[in-house]
């Protein structure tokens, strides 16, 4: 708040000569918001759009069939909400596939285990390998490993998520996904498991993407659901070396050329200016992708279209952007942003949704600190709603953050995310796991938001950053 403070003292010592850079809502803007946030948490858009898209075209892993038809639906869906321009980005990725699996303890005590290989995970040989498994307590115990202690061996990942409303445990927990194969590959391991990154007891293992540096070797990767790590660990304890078979049937296969889907509803006064919403289409395999990220574009659908419901159109534009691959790591993200970077000064604020459908409990920023004013006033429409304020500078974007990189300016709409490890990534994301009460808080935080961004006098600090665009893939 200093800089701001600052601003409005040179205000009233130098006759208000500054005025012009605070960014501010009109108040009739602000009544128009408060008149959205209530018709939003009735409107049945977003409940509407996300059982639609899981129950017509369900899984939507990149690259797989569904991509296209998912792609298809929304496209459709978007028209027939009543956008006034409607179109798709090209996004290219390399395909992976996920055609078999199977996992089993092999001795001491024979039992099959549930399964998942990782994306970007290589197959194993026809008929999968078998191998004495060692264990390691989490990623930076098998980074410090020896060579010695590991090849020839099955490594597996012992670290435990554990569920936080914030989800903070999240990036120990993917740590060993992401980076634990292409470790173990280097000290010469025969493949690799860990226990799901997931704060669940079901008996369904959590998917996710891995990663390997070009040309570097590669290994078979899996997680295990949460009980049969406990299974595992068990006879882990005993005396006798446990022995796993691993057989994946999966991997790259070819590139494929995807799209992210793009809705807008065009600004009357400044059409050029957008404020950006979205969530990703893509999804993993297991589930329907009900609360990863099916919500997510929903909400911004949701909202987007409450938003095209009023008498007039807003000033700015409002892009809602359904993103393809971000599971394989923010591939539509990138894309975006290296179709837009250029122009990223008329992209005036962005937010994505992607954390299930919980009720939403704070908004970070990172914004100039002329406009903190404006959102201040967005924070008295969205404090019935249970929102609170976060830092300014600490936004992160997920799959706009290549933009933000760029120079966007951002919000984080942090939703409540104690339950989404539960079911995220596994056959669990299902609709079932979305309350519509709380889908249509998250479609009124964000039509309050949107809309009070896109009638704002003055930006939000968006502009080019001095740091280089972010790589394209
Ligand atoms: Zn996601
Ligand atoms: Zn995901």
């Amino acid at each position: 708040m200093k800089p701001l403070l600052a601003a409005i003292t040179a205000c009233l010592t130098l006759s208000c000569a500054h005025a012009a850079e605070l960014t501010r809502i009109p108040a009739d803007a602000i009544a128009t918001a408060t008149a959205l946030r209530e018709r939003a948490l009735t409107d049945p858009t977003a409940y509407d759009f996300v059982a639609g898209l899981t129950t017509e075209v369900g899984q939507r892993l990149a690259g797989s069939a569904n991509d296209q038809r998912g792609r298809d639906w929304v496209a459709a869906r978007f028209k027939a909400l009543g956008f006034d321009k409607v179109w798709t980005e090209p996004v290219s990725y390399p395909r992976w596939v996920r055609r078999a699996e199977h996992a089993a303890i092999v001795a001491p005590f024979a039992q099959p285990l549930a399964v998942s290989a990782l994306g970007n995970s290589p197959g194993t040989p026809k008929g999968g390998v078998r191998g004495e498994v060692v264990m390691f307590k989490d990623f930076k115990a098998l980074q410090q490993a020896d060579a010695a202690s590991v090849k020839g061996k099955i490594v597996y990942i012992a670290y435990r998520m554990h569920a936080e409303r914030d989800g903070h445990d999240y990036g120990p927990a993917t740590a060993g996904r992401s980076g634990g194969p292409a470790v173990a590959a280097k000290l010469g391991a025969l493949a690799f498991v860990l226990r799901s990154a997931g704060s669940d007891s079901d008996r369904l293992p959590h998917t996710g993407v891995t990663a390997f540096a070009p040309k570097e070797a590669q290994l078979p990767a899996a997680a295990i659901s949460n009980p049969d790590a406990d299974l595992l660990e068990r006879m882990l304890g005993g005396a006798k070396s446990v022995t796993l078979h691993l057989d994946l049937d999966c991997g790259i296969d070819g590139h494929y050329s995807g799209a992210n889907v793009i809705g807008q509803v065009t600004g009357s006064e400044r059409p050029e200016e957008i404020v950006d919403i979205g969530g990703h289409l893509d999804s993993w395999d297991p589930g329907t992708g009900a609360i990863d990220d099916g919500a997510g574009v929903a909400i911004a659908a949701g909202a987007a279209h409450l938003i095209s419901t009023l008498p007039q159109r807003p000033k700015r534009s409002i892009r809602v952007v359904a993103f393809a691959n971000e599971e394989a790591g923010m591939i539509g993200g990138k894309a975006y942003a290296a179709a837009h970077s250029a122009e990223v000064g008329k992209h005036v604020l962005g937010a994505e949704s992607d954390f299930g459908a919980g009720r939403i409990w704070k908004l970070a920023s990172k914004v100039k600190p002329e406009a903190l004013g404006a959102i201040d006033q967005m924070m008295q429409v969205l404090g019935s709603l249970g929102v609170q304020r976060g830092p300014n500078g600490a936004a992160h974007g997920g799959d706009f953050g290549s933009m933000g990189e760029a120079g966007m300016a951002l919000l984080d709409l942090t939703q409540d995310g104690t339950h989404y490890f539960d079911w995220h990534h596994t056959a669990n994301d299902t609709l079932d796991k979305i309350d519509p009460k709380d889908l249509n808080q998250n479609v009124a935080v964000y039509a309050v938001f949107a809309y009070l961004a896109a009638q704002a006098d003055g930006d939000f600090g968006s502009a080019a950053a001095a740091a280089p665009a972010p790589s394209t893939h």
